[in-house]
């Protein structure tokens, strides 16, 4: 875990938070990133001077890790240095960037690194301007910028919770709610797993991945729209974390198995995360890779990342559907064997009737 600053979904810097770090093999950051920027930010390579998308940015707003989101340095801390890199006097808060002797070249140098990924930055001189006489030289490569208007962008899983829109210690309060959606084959199970965690408000049975006008049992369930059935989680972040909420999907169902759960097949059925950001995705990714390499499953798992555009809520019989139909068989052989799964392996997450 590292203890970061990080954004969230008002647009206001929040923490310091705890965030796990992220750590992916070289093929999965080759995915996510062009040659170039995997060639900066994976390999340690420089962009050559006065040729950065970035340099010449003038715009109000900020600049974070291409690999990672985590937020790095402020348009208000830019200078032009006359180096032919983008220069910042300060990061956007103390612990995002992490500094690393360099000894490459036959210099000492300070290398900067995003603390979260450990991407490579560019280095930090002591010749730069008041107030810190600190020069941060970045590759733009290293960097993605995101104007003020749209900082909520920026949001974070880590800052879920922290409602304090302040640089400084967190004093976040409870009540705020964050979602997740999730597919892990028939919804009646899913849903009825996570509807027994604390922290958890509601769940929703619903379709997503197509269209709105297939957005049906019946139509979802040819298998061809592009729908999978997930669930909306809405949670307090305060008192449960998206890291345990993954932990739990990964146990509520089997994310080893390819477009099916069991008997039920189809696409619609696949295991998947919805992500509505570049940080859940990492998350999630990294997650996934924590599982893989632990050997929790006895196959790689399948469990694919998909950007959420829309949730479709289900028709109304199918909500609530495990705690409606409890003498259901399908019910009887498939939910309420996940719900006890998740009751004895998640003990410290169920809720405490009142
Ligand atoms: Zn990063």
């Amino acid at each position: 875990m590292v203890r970061i600053y990080v954004f969230n979904r008002e647009g206001k810097i929040v923490g310091p938070v705890e965030s796990p770090r992220v750590e992916l093999s070289d093929d999965e950051w080759r995915k996510r990133l062009s040659p170039s920027q995997f060639q900066i930010a994976r390999s340690k390579g420089t962009e050559r001077a006065f040729c950065g998308t970035l340099l010449d940015n003038k715009m109000e707003g900020v600049y974070a890790c291409v690999c990672c989101g985590l937020p790095l340095f402020s348009s208000n801390a830019k200078f032009n240095s006359g180096t032919g890199w983008p220069s910042f006097f300060q990061p956007i808060a103390q612990g995002n960037v992490a500094e690393h002797p360099d000894f490459e070249h036959g210099m000492v140098r300070v290398e900067i690194l995003c603390r979260r990924c450990d991407a490579h930055l560019g280095h930090v001189f002591d010749d730069g301007p008041r107030p810190t006489g600190l020069r941060f030289c970045l590759n733009s490569e290293s960097l993605t910028f995101t104007p003020s208007e749209r900082l909520g962008e920026l949001a974070d899983p880590a800052a879920e919770g922290e409602g304090t829109g302040e640089l400084g210690p967190g004093t976040g309060k409870s009540g705020h709610t964050a979602t997740a959606v999730l597919g892990g084959g028939c919804f009646w199970c899913t849903e009825a797993a996570f509807e027994q965690l604390e922290g958890v408000s509601d769940v929703e049975s619903g379709y997503a991945g197509g269209t709105k006008d297939t957005a049906n049992y019946e139509r979802v369930g040819r298998g061809d729209t592009g729908h999978a059935e997930v669930i909306r989680i809405t949670y307090d972040p305060k008192r449960l974390s998206y890291d345990r909420l993954l932990d739990v999907f990964f146990d509520a169902h089997d994310p080893t198995q390819l477009n099916r759960q069991g008997n039920d097949i189809g696409t619609q059925y696949r295991s998947v995360i919805f992500y509505v950001n570049e940080a859940e995705k990492v998350a999630a990714a990294a997650k996934i890779k924590k599982l893989n390499e632990g050997k929790a499953f006895p196959r790689p798992i399948v469990t694919t990342l998909e950007p959420l555009t829309a949730c479709y809520p289900a028709e109304a019989y199918h909500q609530d559907y495990a705690r409606q139909n409890p003498g259901q068989p399908y019910i009887q052989f498939h939910a309420i064997p996940k719900v006890c799964k998740i009751r004895e392996k998640h003990a410290d997450l169920i809720r405490t009737e009142r």
